[in-house]
């Protein structure tokens, strides 16, 4: 087979076979198929799109070019995935608390993609922090704490290794056929039980409009069933950050404080939503009030933060180092009114342009910058007050970013009536 001749026929709109498709992923993860051919693949899928089966046969490709991760106990294996938003940090709280309730949890993670943040690259924030467990690391935390937050690596979805990093600055995040495939190959080789997707609609999410979440969503649990793991979907608001938080050090910061019983409600409400099918699903609760009940009791006598400080140890991190953060700089509200609309692209890109996300593929990023953003949509502001705190010790980088996060705001007369996404996918 011609590489040129495959993605060819996917930029006319054909249909990829089992084989070209096979051929393109293999070749991507041996290193035959190079960046740039990979690069304009994306592109032509994310132009074209995919039907169901070249997605399925996209997601057993990548899962083939790697390993499956081995059950090591009798505990239920669950996990959760978000399709991506801005100060999404659910999975740092949600891992060690299902932990608590004698799951386990294998977690494997990406870094930023586009416009949002990612949970390794938070992660990271803690000095020492690996997330490039081996399958023996792995097994051996899973006995000792039941779970891990790790990477994809060259035995790990590899496939996925490389095609995120490219996908994060080549324009081709937000298609269906390649989140499908990404988030699916990784939880699929996990070998779960059960998993719970957070499907992120809005300004700050990959897919802006309900009906297109919904047919994420869809395409999502369809490979899941279709792997034979009880698959479940929320779809949930991302008009606006989720909490104050938004970046690296600052996320890491903002777990810990809903893990020690504080944070935003909001942070901690989302996260007991997204345990509690799992929780139903295994069986470790009978109805949803005992599954929360048993969630805020593990969040409020500390057992998930203790939990969470024994996972990071584990994989080498120190919570004793402290999160630094970058010099304060407000952004002020322009014009007095009420909060009508948050622009999220513009904040994430005022994150990577304070080299808190990536320009290009493989860059270091910069865990000490990021934002706190201090109104909620809806709120009523008057001019001069503080919108957000930008964090960054460049002064150039953060006055760009300031500008940024100002130019993101639309501020009207009148009420809001903007939506209030919350709610489970049929077929839940
Ligand atoms: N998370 C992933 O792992 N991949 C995507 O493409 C989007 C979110």
């Amino acid at each position: 087979m011609i590489p040129a001749v495959v993605i060819s026929k996917k930029r006319d709109r054909g249909v990829l076979s089992t084989e070209e498709i096979e051929f393109m992923i293999s070749g991507y993860a041996r290193g035959t198929i190079p960046d740039y051919q990979m690069a304009a693949l994306a592109m032509a899928i994310f132009c074209q799109g995919m039907e169901p089966r070249e997605i399925s046969d996209l997601t057993d490709a990548m899962i083939r070019t790697g390993v499956r991760l081995r059950r090591v106990s009798d505990r239920p294996r669950v996990d959760k995935h978000s399709t991506g938003g801005l100060g999404d940090k659910t999975s740092l709280i949600l891992a060690p608390l299902l932990a608590c309730c004698d799951l386990d949890v294998p977690m494997i993670s990406g870094r930023g993609l586009g416009i949002t943040g990612g949970t390794l690259d938070k992660l990271e924030a803690i000095a020492g922090y690996r997330c490039n467990l081996t399958e023996e690391e792995s097994e051996k935390q899973l006995l000792e704490v039941g779970c891990f937050i790790t990477g994809a690596t060259e035995r790990l979805v590899p496939a996925d290794k490389k095609l995120y990093g490219l996908r994060d600055v080549t324009g081709t995040v937000p298609s269906i056929a390649l989140i499908t495939a990404s988030i699916m190959s990784k939880k699929i080789a996990e070998t779960l039980d059960a998993l719970v997707l957070d499907v992120k609609c809005g300004s700050g999410a990959f897919l802006e409009r309900e009906e297109q979440a919904e047919a994420l969503a869809e395409s999502l649990m369809a490979n899941g069933q279709r792997a034979g793991v009880r698959t479940m979907a929320l779809i949930t608001d991302m008009d606006q950050p989720l909490g104050e938080m938004v970046g690296n050090a600052n996320e890491v910061i903002e777990s810990l404080e809903v893990l020690e019983g504080g944070g935003p409600n909001e942070v901690r409400a989302l996260t007991l939503e997204l345990c509690v099918p799992l929780l139903l699903a295994t069986g470790r609760a009978g109805t949803r009030q005992e599954a929360w009940s048993m969630l805020e009791t593990h969040l409020d006598s500390g057992r998930a933060r203790e939990r969470f400080g024994e996972m990071v140890a584990l994989q080498g991190g120190d919570l004793e180092v402290p999160l630094r953060l970058g010099r304060v700089r407000p952004v002020v509200v322009k014009k007095s009114g009420r909060l009508h609309g948050i622009d999220g692209q513009r904040i994430g890109q005022a994150v990577i342009a304070m080299r808190g996300g990536r320009k290009v593929a493989g860059e270091a990023i910069d865990p000490s910058v990021g934002l706190r953003v201090l109104k909620r949509l809806g709120e009523s502001v008057q001019a001069g007050d503080e919108f957000a705190h930008v964090y960054c010790d460049d002064d150039s980088l953060a006055e760009q970013a300031v500008s940024m996060v100002a130019s993101a705001l639309s501020i009207g007369e009148g009420g809001f009536s903007g939506r209030v996404l919350h709610r489970p996918f049929p077929g839940h």
